[in-house]
């Protein structure tokens, strides 16, 4: 789960993490109000998405009188922001954050994530700050540093001295380098995030280090154990297809091709994903309906692959073990006569009462494609889709 980066640095501030001062304003009068609730004579207007990159798009802003805060804000707000983070489409800004303008002296990139090759914690840091941290990796490999992560140990005072001399953060400000990455790991830790990264960490011209950027990601499968964090989520930023699907519990994720796959079981949804790419095609999304599937969640799913404008065909991949094709088959007939089907489908199923869901699929009479193996499947969906794309 995202959140907003004004409720990012909520957080890292109630973790002792240094933020500049700022305030969520809705409103271009709220935001006015802001800036003066703040003081001070220069101010930054920025934009509230869940994604990166605002700055270049123009939804970062710095004000020098009240009346530039209140133009930006009128400007930016309700606007949509293109960034390379948001797709084509872009996002609506909703929410802005009036923030104390900040006397940059240098930014810096400070990250933290799970690393799969080590199993580990790893804090990342580098002093091209500003930029991301893919362009660095691509470019300038050499300058970026990595702690690993001691589970028991936790991220040591050592460990943080280290990377913020790898990154070369001034010898005056070390001491207070080390207890932000600290706290900003401790944070990580206590939250359950996925990922925690300050882009930019700047240095001032008072010399504080702060994190002027905050976006932290939080693992969903365990949101249960903080419903501080879940209070932040903001659904209207979130992809309509995946909190639909989250309501019936299916694992869902939206993706940019053109064949929905609907497939139970994650390793098999991963499978099926692969095999589409192999003949050619390119899947909309990853569908898990899960092992105990009634025909409604079949439906449910159903209907939300084809909420997806860009979905041109469906490949259903069913092996029933503890999911019994006959349900399957009965949610695909429900969800065919609650919505009109105007895209080919292909089903394959494979298992258990196997028989008893290809006669329902039959008796009903509609204009399915049987597929006699998860191959023979994709090549078929495939096929259809590009076909279909070429008569346009
Ligand atoms: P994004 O990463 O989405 O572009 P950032 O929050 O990183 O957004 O802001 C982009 C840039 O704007 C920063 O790298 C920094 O140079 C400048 N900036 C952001 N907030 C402030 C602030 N409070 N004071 C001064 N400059 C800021
Ligand atoms: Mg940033």
């Amino acid at each position: 789960m995202n959140i907003h980066e004004y409720q990012g640095k909520e957080i890292l501030a109630q973790n002792g993490v240094a933020v500049p001062k700022g305030i969520v304003a809705f409103t271009v009068p709220e935001a006015i109000q802001a800036a003066e609730m703040l003081g001070g004579n220069s101010w930054v207007v920025k934009a509230q998405i869940h994604a990166g990159g605002r700055g270049k798009a123009g939804g970062v802003k710095v004000a020098k009188t009240k009346e530039e805060v209140s133009k930006y804000a009128e400007s930016i707000l309700g606007s949509t922001l293109i960034t390379h983070q948001t797709g084509p489409e872009g996002k609506k800004v909703k929410r802005l954050l009036v923030e104390e303008g900040c006397q940059i002296i240098k930014e810096y990139y400070i990250g933290i994530v799970v690393d799969r090759a080590t199993s580990r914690i790893v804090l990342m840091g580098s002093e091209e700050g500003g930029t991301e941290i893919e362009e660095i990796a691509e470019k300038q490999p050499e300058k970026i540093f990595k702690e690993v992560i001691d589970p028991i140990l936790g991220l040591t005072p050592f460990q943080a001295r280290r990377l913020a001399f790898s990154i070369r953060i001034p010898n005056k400000q070390i001491n207070k380098a080390v207890p932000f990455m600290i706290g900003l790991y401790e944070v990580f830790v206590e939250k359950d995030c996925s990922i925690a990264e300050i882009n930019p960490l700047v240095l001032t011209e008072g010399g504080e280090i702060l994190a002027l950027d905050a976006k932290l990601n939080f693992d969903s499968n365990a949101l249960y154990r903080h419903k501080d964090v879940v209070a932040y989520r903001d659904f209207e930023e979130e992809d309509t297809k995946e909190i639909e699907a989250s309501k019936y519990d299916l694992s869902y994720i939206s993706l940019n091709g053109t064949i929905g796959c609907m497939v139970n079981g994650a390793g098999l949804a991963m499978a099926t994903m692969d095999i589409i790419k192999h003949y050619g095609g390119e899947p909309a999304n990853f569908l898990d309906v899960g092992g105990g599937a009634t025909p409604q969640k079949v439906t449910e799913a159903f209907k939300i692959i084809l909420s997806d404008q860009h979905v041109k065909g469906i490949f259903v991949n069913i092996f029933g073990g503890i999911m019994k094709c006959d349900i399957i088959a009965e949610g695909i007939v429900e969800a065919a006569k609650q919505v009109s089907l105007e895209v080919p489908l292909v089903v394959r199923l494979e298992g258990t009462n196997v028989d008893l869901g290809k006669k329902i699929l039959l008796e009903s009479k509609m204009d399915i494609i049987t597929a006699e193996s998860m191959a023979d499947g994709a090549q078929k969906i495939v096929s259809l889709v590009q076909r279909k794309g070429e008569e346009k």
